[in-house]
C-alpha cells in the first residue's frame, strides 16, 4: 500500500493553506499524505494587524496555531522554510538542508516588504512581512519618536492610523507619524477623506513624492525632502520571494509565480501557488490581498486532490469587487466598496465582527 501513497507538500502557512487545512476531514483519503512546511508555528491574520498595533487585540486573538491544527488533521508539521525546489526531481529543499520528495507542491509563502530599489532601506527598516515577524516589530514602531511609513495604499494608511492612535493613548502625544506616498492616498476616491482625517489627527503626509534613500537618520525623497526617522517601515507593496524566480518556472515582471486559473504553474502542473506569491495569468492585476488568498483555499484544496485522482479541476474566478473596511483608529473605520466611501464607528464594529468571525473558524 505504501508505494501507492502520494505526498502533497504545502509550503507556507498563509491564508490559503489555512483554508486548505480547515477543509481536510478526519476521514479523508488515506492514500494521500499531507505535509505543511511553515516558517512559524503560527499563522498571523493580516486583517487584524492594525488592531494589534493599536492595542485592541492580543497576540492570541490574531494568530492561529498551525501545529495544533496539523495534529488534529493528521498532517505532518515541519517548522522550517522552503529554500528552493527542483521541479524536475520533484523535491523541496528546506533551510535546514532537509529534502522532501513530493507528488504535488503547493506554495503559499506570501510576500515580503523589503524592496531593493530604495537605497539603504533593507538594512534600516522594520520589516513587517513575512507575517510571523510582525508582532516582535510592532513595539519598536510604537515607541519611535519619529515613525516614517513609506507607502500610500490601504496597509500603509491603516498602520499610520493605528500607530498614531496607540501613541495618543499611551502618553506619546508628541511623537510624530509621517506617511510618504508616491501618488494619492489609497485611490482617487478615498484620497480626500484620508487627507481630512490625517490633518484632523495630526498625521503628517507627503503626496506625490517617493522615498529614494534611507540614510542613518533621514528618509530622503525624490524632491529632496529629508524626513527624520527613528523607525521606518516600507508598506508600499508586496515584494516577491527570490526563490520563485530561481525555480526557473514562469514568473511575472515582479517575480511572482505565474499560475493559471486552476492555480497551477503553466510549465509544471505539479506545482500550485496561491495568495500573494502567485500571479494569476487570467487576472494579472489582482491586488495582493488576504481576501483573495482566503477565497482561493476552496479551489486549491479541491484541485490538489483532483489532480492526483485525475478528476476534473476547478477554476478560481476572483470576485469583481472586494469590501474593504479600513480601520482609522479609535474604533472607527472607513468602508470602501466599489465607488462607495462611508466612515463611522459602525464600520469598525462591522470589521471587528467579520475579523473575529473569521478567526473563530480556525482557532
Ligand atoms: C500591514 C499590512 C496590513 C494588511 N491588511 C490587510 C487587510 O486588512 N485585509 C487584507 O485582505 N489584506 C491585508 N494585507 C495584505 C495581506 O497581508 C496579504 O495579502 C495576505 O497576507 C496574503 O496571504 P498569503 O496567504 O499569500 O500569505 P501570508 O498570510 O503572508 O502567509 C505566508 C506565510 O508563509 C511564510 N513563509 C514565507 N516564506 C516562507 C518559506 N520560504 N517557507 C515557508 N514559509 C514561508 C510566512 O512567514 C507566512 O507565515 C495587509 C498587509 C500588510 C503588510
Amino acid at each position: 500500500m505504501e508505494e501507492m501513497m502520494k505526498t502533497i507538500v504545502l509550503a507556507g502557512g498563509g491564508h490559503t493553506h489555512l483554508e486548505v487545512l480547515r477543509r481536510l476531514t478526519a476521514e479523508r483519503d488515506t492514500e494521500l499524505k499531507w505535509v505543511l512546511v511553515s516558517a512559524s508555528r503560527y499563522h498571523y491574520y493580516s486583517g487584524m494587524f492594525s488592531g494589534f498595533a493599536e492595542g485592541l487585540y492580543t497576540l492570541e486573538e490574531i494568530r492561529v496555531d498551525l501545529k495544533k491544527i496539523c495534529e488534529d488533521k493528521k498532517v505532518d508539521f515541519i517548522e522550517d522554510t522552503l529554500q528552493s525546489f527542483d521541479s524536475a526531481e520533484q523535491t523541496a529543499i528546506l533551510s535546514s538542508g532537509r529534502c522532501l520528495a513530493y507528488d504535488r507542491l503547493s506554495l503559499d509563502i506570501g510576500s515580503h516588504t523589503a524592496p531593493d530599489q530604495i537605497e539603504g532601506l533593507a538594512e534600516k527598516q522594520v520589516q513587517i512581512k513575512p507575517a510571523h515577524l510582525f508582532p516582535d516589530r510592532i513595539e519598536a514602531c510604537r515607541k519611535a519618536k519619529e515613525l516614517v511609513i513609506i507607502g500610500g495604499g490601504a496597509a500603509a494608511v491603516e498602520m499610520a492610523f493605528s500607530f498614531h492612535q496607540w501613541k495618543q493613548q499611551n502618553g506619546r502625544k508628541y511623537d510624530r507619524v509621517t506617511v510618504i506616498a508616491s501618488s494619492e492616498l489609497i485611490d482617487q476616491k478615498s484620497d480626500a477623506v484620508i487627507e481630512t482625517l490625517f490633518n484632523h489627527k495630526g498625521i503628517r503626509f507627503l503626496k506625490g513624492d517617493a522615498a529614494v534613500k534611507v540614510s542613518d537618520r533621514y528618509v530622503i525623497t525624490e524632491s529632496g525632502e529629508e524626513i527624520l526617522y527613528q523607525e521606518v517601515i516600507f508598506l508600499g507593496g508586496a515584494q516577491a520571494h527570490a526563490l520563485l524566480k530561481k525555480s526557473g518556472l514562469p514568473v511575472d515582471d515582479k517575480g511572482f509565480l505565474k499560475v493559471n486559473a486552476t492555480l497551477q504553474s503553466p510549465d509544471d502542473s505539479r506545482i500550485f501557488a496561491a495568495g500573494d506569491c502567485a500571479s494569476l495569468i487570467t487576472h494579472p492585476h489582482l491586488p495582493k490581498s488576504g481576501v483573495y488568498a482566503v477565497r482561493e483555499g476552496e479551489v486549491l484544496h479541491h484541485n490538489l486532490i483532483a489532480s492526483l485522482k485525475r478528476e476534473s479541476m476547478k477554476d478560481y474566478i476572483p470576485q469583481r469587487r472586494a469590501l474593504i473596511l479600513l480601520s482609522t483608529g479609535g474604533k472607527q473605520a472607513l468602508m470602501l466598496y466599489g465607488k462607495w466611501r462611508q466612515f463611522g464607528s459602525w464600520a469598525w464594529w462591522w470589521k471587528d465582527y467579520i475579523d473575529r468571525g473569521y478567526m473563530k473558524k480556525y482557532q
